[in-house]
């Protein structure tokens, strides 16, 4: 098998390339195929134009010249770079190349003739060209026209390298390439063929024969990874039954009777939903996202009400101690006047406590507990768990909500409540294994956070604001995007902010410094100090992201605001504006950095944290955002979650009818396996 042979076993591939080669991930021919060109990188050369025909508006374009003249030259800040000079019959023109491009300039001779693609703009006596791509044009194969490849490289490796070796792989596959999909599948589906794809994508006959072979090969990565987890859906199916949980009685009703407001339309949807999964048979699989302060405690509530309604018993796991308290605290409110016996069990507690809660759990003296982590100890037993939920589901992995859902006889119900609000797409591939209940808006009467950004020019004025807030007895959040000081950032550290403000603005105001160093412990304590008002100002990194409610902060500083993303930044901001008073959210950029201060102002306009997350990965990539890998997915190579939203919902739909016919589905997970095999830990290595 061909594909799995070295790369060295192509010709002009030697140890060195081959090393090379392994920093873009290319260790097989295999590999080397499916290294498809840079996202819309190819270059037309049926578009080769003379260098008066460039247009000087800064798009890439194509053109062939020879080198005149070859100089290095000292720019702002003593960078260095270099200046090729280069002429065709119709002009000349300069090529900029700077940092490691620069080594490629340099190699240039006066005289030889280039192919050069660029982003042309106008210069002061020639066009300028930056981000240069050259050939030497002996050696190219760009002579005859065509569409050709430009790809991502690495070190000395020449575009000329790579399009040599794939046309060599290519040769192969057109002897002998094993389908990827199962071939109905192409059939129904009218995709290219494998090989057809691959020599489309890498030299596409036509733009349109391009465009098919991309979709193949995002089709078949969707497709398999949708395959990928339904496989695993499948293989951990739970086999125990599951508890049907009616209306038995009236504990649902007098808890929202009882509650000091009216659920919201939005909360009654949602509860609907789980109401309904929680009473039939099988065990509810739900992830219900709600931006933050979207109510969705009460929700929980509810659900372990209806669990101890039915006689049951119920838990809710949160991932820090001060959530987990705070949880308790509303329980308390709303479960233990009508009866309902509500426990607490943290990390902390002492040792006799302890054995006294989990012997009264195991029991069923108990009906509620509430926790951390500490609820995945194995000695803590249930009597009877039908209901096990768990808060802020991001910081938990998706095995330790297996841990939790198996401490019982039966299969409970099982509840993920995550404020971090994943467009449906996403949530799909990410959560494929489970239904999905959003709410979207607030709850009436609260009042907007109002959010302001500023460049640091008006620092001083902003921490004076901040005094003001604290002078009249509030509270308020400093956030910096580091934990200490770093040369290779250029970003304040909390801990210089803390001592800057403590020497100068905050004497005499009691504040703390909170990072993710300290041990929980520590942190723990000086939350519990900011929430009982003894720490006015707290300086942090962005540990506090995480839903804990102090009503009476009211005031978020937030220090180079654009090293986050809108996202995050949303989720911060959702620590003020808890209370009845106006709250502020103040996000400070470096001056020099107008395009930040504009992407940032999306956060003054909008308080919705779906349309703010859709953004986010609108700039930044779903990737990067989520990190597939944290999720035990494999990253994709070629698919685009927030583009390809069609074709996902496609293949969805095309992987639930394989899942039924066993002969399809044998063939698949092969595929899959050979797909994914190393990249997909979630399914292949647990
Ligand atoms: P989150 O979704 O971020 O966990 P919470 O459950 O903490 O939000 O709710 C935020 C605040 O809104 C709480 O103080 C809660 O009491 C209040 N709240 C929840 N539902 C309603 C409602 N229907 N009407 C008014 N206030 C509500
Ligand atoms: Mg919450």
């Amino acid at each position: 098998m061909w594909w799995k042979e070295s790369v060295t076993t192509l010709k002009g591939i030697g140890a060195k390339k081959a090393a090379l080669l392994a920093e873009l991930n290319i260790n097989t021919v295999g590999d080397l195929l499916e290294f498809y060109p840079r996202q819309g990188a190819y270059l037309d050369y049926a578009h080769l134009k003379t260098i008066k025909d460039l247009v000087p508006d800064g798009s890439r374009q194509l053109f062939r010249a020879r080198v005149c003249q070859v100089r290095n030259a000292y720019g702002a800040r003593t960078r260095a770079y270099t200046v090729v000079t280069v002429r065709d019959e119709t002009a000349y023109a300069s090529l900029y190349f700077f940092g490691s491009q620069r080594y490629k300039a340099g190699k240039l001779k006066v005289d030889e003739e280039l192919q050069i693609t660029g982003r042309v703009r106008p210069g002061r006596t020639t066009k300028s060209v930056s981000e240069v791509d050259i050939q030497t044009f002996a050696e190219g194969e760009g002579a005859a026209p065509g569409i050709m490849p430009v790809y991502a490289l690495a070190g000395t490796l020449t575009q000329n390298d790579l399009r040599k070796w794939m046309r060599q792989a290519l040769a192969l596959a057109a002897q002998e390439l094993p389908e990827s999909l199962p071939q109905a599948i192409v059939e129904k589906c009218q995709l290219p063929a494998r090989y057809e794809a691959l020599k489309n994508i890498h030299f596409p006959e036509s733009w349109e024969a391009l465009r098919r072979a991309k979709h193949r090969f995002v089709f078949e990565e969707l497709f398999l990874l949708q395959c990928g987890l339904l496989y695993y859906r499948q293989q951990n199916e739970d086999k125990r039954a599951g508890v049907a949980q009616r209306a038995q009685g009236t504990l649902v009703d007098d808890v929202i009777k009882n509650l000091p407001f009216a659920l919201t339309e939005a909360q009654q949807q949602v509860w609907h939903e789980i109401a309904q999964d929680m009473a039939g048979d099988k065990p509810m699989h739900r992830i219900l996202q709600g931006d933050v302060g979207s109510g969705k405690t009460v929700i929980s509530v509810l659900a372990l009400a209806k669990a101890v309604e039915n006689g049951h018993q119920g838990c809710l796991m949160a991932p820090t101690e001060i959530l987990a308290a705070q949880h308790y605290a509303t329980l308390l409110d709303y479960l233990e006047p009508l009866g309902v016996r509500v426990a607490l069990l943290t990390g902390g507690m002492r040792v006799k406590a302890r054995r006294e809660l989990l012997l009264n759990l195991e029991l069923g003296l108990l009906d509620v507990v509430v926790g951390t982590h500490a609820l995945l100890q194995e000695d803590v037993r249930f009597a009877d768990l039908s209901v096990a939920i768990t808060d802020e589901q991001h910081r938990f992995g998706v095995n330790q909500r297996a841990v939790l859902a198996n401490k019982s006889q039966q299969a409970p119900d099982v509840l993920v409540m995550t404020a971090t609000p994943i467009p449906r797409t996403l949530a799909l591939t990410i959560y494929g294994d489970l239904d999905i209940s959003v709410m979207k808006g607030r709850p009436p009467g609260r009042k907007q956070v109002q959010t302001l950004c500023y460049t640091e020019e008006r620092r001083r004025e902003v921490y004076a604001g901040l005094v003001r807030q604290v002078l009249v007895g509030r509270q308020a959040y400093v956030v910096c995007p580091l934990i200490e000081q770093s040369d290779a950032l250029e970003a304040r550290s909390a801990e210089q902010v803390y001592e800057e403000l403590c020497r100068d603005f905050l004497q005499g105001i009691p504040c703390a410094l909170l990072h993710g160093r300290l041990r929980g412990a520590e942190k723990d304590a000086i939350m519990q100090d900011f929430v009982d008002g003894k720490i006015k100002v707290l300086v942090s990194t962005t540990v506090i992201e995480v839903g804990v409610n102090v009503p009476n902060a009211t005031l978020m500083v937030i220090e180079n605001a654009d090293r986050f993303g809108l996202a995050q930044l949303h989720q911060l901001r959702g620590r003020v504006g808890r209370g009845s008073e106006q709250s502020f959210c103040v996000l400070l950029t470096t001056a020099d950095s107008p395009e930040a201060l504009s992407r940032l102002r999306v956060l003054h306009d909008s308080d919705d944290g779906f349309y703010l997350a859709e953004q986010d990965m609108n700039q930044r990539g779903a990737g990067q955002l989520f990190g597939l890998r944290q999720h035990g997915l494999p990253d994709l190579r070629i698919a685009d979650i927030m583009r390809d939203v069609e074709t996902i919902a496609e293949v969805r739909k095309l992987a639930l009818e394989q899942l039924r016919t066993p002969e399809a589905w044998q063939e698949i997970r092969r595929l899959v396996e050979l797909q994914f095999g190393g990249r997909f830990n979630m399914i292949f290595n647990t």
